[in-house]
């Protein structure tokens, strides 16, 4: 078993302690949130992430699994380090990466002997030659230090499945014994290994994330055609995606992509390719067809109710994705804003991400509130607006929830519930490229 430094508890550097923990090795967790590490200590999962709560409980109790905000300690603790802290944008599109050369930085200051240094974070290409210039200036002269690219491709919502059995795992390396450390670490895994130099594995990340994106954006940008001409955005993409060579996933039109990756992925990598003269116009589309959505919904929401102002709006799903508590960019927080300008009164409701959303928007009463269930939310609303496909949506008593409301009026941004049975139920439906149900009240 190999001891394990992991830098940055969030989302992905959690589940990677935690599995990492699971498989067997001893991992010592280094945050600078001192709150984070409170919980983490006692065994508490600071976020929602299915499964990795039991995980870390576990392994916490185990003493597999420790935390400390003492960098140093961390730097000096194993021979493979993984960089698992944020990468925000900055307000041109690029990537921040003041959190991976800090970190960068102080382990070069105080490891001492062989250090392998990975990237779990998504870092532009080329960040990998920073972190060794910076390791190289500042490094102590009984150290050696070596950097490796290992991307992270797990999905949030279902991040401890996607880490314990990924599609691939890329290993980006420049080093004999950086590829031996890390083969040895993924020995037990049956999918893929891809052995490439690190410039590859940086961008094999940045390429993934915006050709997802790109195949949310063109089949939205599909159901705003099917709209005009009164085609089906779902018979469309299950058309196309019985081609083996389009498949059906990510073929789900909607309010969007959001979360903590795909939007600043796509900016970071846009940047990214203009910075070495490569024109990204396909890059800046597939961002502009997203940024469209919220406008597009609130188009339907006025083709519903003429006037939005003063109306109470009912929105269930603030998470940018279901199973997850995480409104990173969530195009809920847009729509909320917009709204709430208006002013319209909303009331909210999400089974995991309503704590998060009230740091954003507190509730004001009359103005903005919190609601306890989906039918508290739609009591008294004018209408209901579905942004994250959370399961418990499907199954919602439809009944009773139009009971309540005081026009029973359905904006559907994730096209999750069926027109017909809509229709059934007397509700005016309006989803994503599909034809909308109005009703001459
Ligand atoms: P996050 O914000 O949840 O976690 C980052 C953590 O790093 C925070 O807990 C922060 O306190 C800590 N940190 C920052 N600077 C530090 C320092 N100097 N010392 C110690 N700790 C420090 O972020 P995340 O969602 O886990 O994403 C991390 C990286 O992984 C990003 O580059 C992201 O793009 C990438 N990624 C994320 C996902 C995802 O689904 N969230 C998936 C794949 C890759």
């Amino acid at each position: 078993m190999v001891p394990l430094t992991v830098i940055g508890t969030g989302y992905v550097g959690l589940v990677t302690a935690a599995c990492f923990a699971e498989m067997g090795h001893p991992v010592l967790g280094v945050d600078r949130d001192r709150e984070k590490l409170n919980l983490l200590r006692t065994g508490t999962c600071p976020f929602y992430e299915p499964g990795l709560d039991a995980l870390v409980a576990k392994h916490v109790g185990s003493g597999r699994i420790t935390f400390t905000d003492d960098l140093i300690h961390g730097a000096r603790a194993s021979r493979i380090i993984f960089i698992c802290v944020g990468t925000p944008p900055l307000p041109d599109g690029q990537a921040d990466l003041s959190q991976v050369e800090e970190v960068a930085r102080q382990i070069a200051e105080h490891a001492d002997g062989y250090r392998l240094l990975v990237e779990k974070s998504t870092v532009p290409v080329r960040t990998a030659q920073w972190i060794k210039r910076t390791c190289a200036l500042f490094r102590r002269s009984n150290a050696q230090i070596d950097v490796a690219s290992n991307p992270e491709f797990l999905r949030e919502g279902s991040a401890v499945h996607d880490f314990l059995h990924p599609d691939r795992i890329v290993l980006g390396v420049e080093s004999d014994e950086g590829r031996d450390q890390l083969l040895k670490l993924y020995k037990s895994f049956t999918c893929p290994i891809l052995v490439t130099n690190i410039a590859t594995a940086e961008l094999i990340k940045h390429a993934s994330n915006a050709f997802l994106a790109m195949k949310i954006s063109f089949v939205n940008f599909a159901a705003d055609v099917c709209e005009r001409v009164g085609a089906d955005i779902g018979q469309v993409a299950e058309g196309m995606g019985f081609d083996q060579r389009i498949g059906r996933a990510f073929l789900y039109a909607g309010a969007g992509y959001g979360g903590s990756c795909f939007p600043k992925d796509v900016k970071a990598f846009m940047r990214m390719a203009e910075e070495v003269g490569v024109e990204a116009g396909l890059l800046r589309e597939v961002d502009r067809i997203n940024d469209l959505r919220i406008e597009r919904l609130l188009a339907k929401l006025r083709e519903a109710l003429w006037v939005i102002n003063g109306k109470t709006i009912a929105v269930l799903g603030l998470a940018f994705k279901p199973n997850t508590d995480d409104i990173r960019e969530a195009p809920s927080l847009r729509l909320i804003g917009r709204l709430a300008e208006g002013p319209a009164r909303l009331r909210l409701y999400d089974p995991q991400a309503m704590g998060r959303m009230r740091e954003v928007f507190p509730a004001v009463p009359g103005r903005i509130e919190y609601a306890a269930s989906p039918a508290e939310a739609a009591q008294g609303a004018e209408a209901v607006v579905v942004l994250t496909e959370w399961e418990e949506f499907k199954t919602l008593d439809f009944e009773t929830l139009k009971r309540g409301m005081r026009t029973p009026i359905i904006v559907d941004g994730r096209n999750m519930l069926d027109p017909a049975e809509m229709a059934q139920l007397g509700f005016e439906y309006y989803s994503v490229g599909r034809p909308a149900i109005r009703h001459a009240f």
